[in-house]
């Protein structure tokens, strides 16, 4: 049983790297499309966003001399190379999967449509939306967002690094404590950084709940998606 039929899970390009420094981990990304492979065998329909901060990121390209804007297209091409990663090491699971670029760039991967999109859901394949939204000074979390809400998700599972969403960073402050459930606006009064505050708008004001949870515990998507009770829920 699974609380949830369509899912949009977003993965972070940083995570990918496990414990290098820059690029993928072939030992973490292999985890996660085994994590992935047992999240399709219980039936859930998976979209996947992934980042792209493990190669290259416009804000930090911009603070070493690039144009934003082109910064930002490095950086939604990066996600493209997270995307085909992870489309391999699928294939290699025995797990189905279509990269979608948000970027025309055939025959790299096919030009994202919500048909398409759906499509590929509906005929039980992952489906991979990467370069983010398509344009600059967006993230991929507002990526996760929008692809989320236009498949018509139950919910965006976020998978981090760290259990769920804490009072204070819980890697600076040993005494800050996990939610288990916690809505948008006390996020926004908080002050709490989950997301970019675009991302989690499009997410209240159209009602796609977010988990937050840490992805780089084997088992943890298998967790969420039956039920258990990890991670933080944020709801409306
Ligand atoms: N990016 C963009 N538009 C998007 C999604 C991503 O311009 O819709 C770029 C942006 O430069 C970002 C990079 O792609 O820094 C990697 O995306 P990610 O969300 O991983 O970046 P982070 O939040 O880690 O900076």
């Amino acid at each position: 049983m699974t609380t949830y039929k369509r899912v949009l899970l977003k993965l972070s390009g940083e995570s990918l790297m496990g414990e290098q420094a820059y690029g993928i981990d072939q030992e973490r990304l292999n985890d996660y499309a085994m994590q992935i492979k047992e999240a399709v065998a219980l039936g859930v329909q998976i979209g996947i966003v992934i980042g792209g901060g493990n190669i290259f990121r416009g804000l930090s390209g911009a603070a070493k001399g690039f144009d934003r804007v082109k910064g930002d297209q490095m950086g939604m091409l990066a996600t493209v190379i997270n995307s085909l990663a992870l489309n391999s090491a699928l294939t290699a699971n025995g797990v189905k999967s279509k990269v979608l670029t948000a970027i025309r760039m055939e025959p790299v991967g096919e030009f994202y449509s919500k048909d398409k999109a759906i499509e590929t859901l509906e005929r039980g394949e992952v489906a991979i939306f990467s370069a983010g939204t398509g344009n600059p000074y967006f993230t991929t979390d507002t990526g996760s967002s929008l692809r989320g809400i236009e498949i018509e998700a139950d919910a965006m599972l976020k998978g981090t690094r760290v259990d769920g969403i804490y009072t204070a960073d819980p890697e600076k402050d040993p005494t800050a404590t996990k939610f288990d459930r916690i809505s948008f606006d006390e996020i926004y009064n908080r002050g709490l950084k989950v997301m970019d505050l675009t991302a989690t708008t499009m997410c209240k004001e159209n009602h796609l709940p977010i988990v937050v949870f840490n992805m780089d515990k084997k088992g943890n998507l298998l967790k969420v998606l039956s039920g258990e009770d990890i991670g933080t829920l944020v709801h409306v």
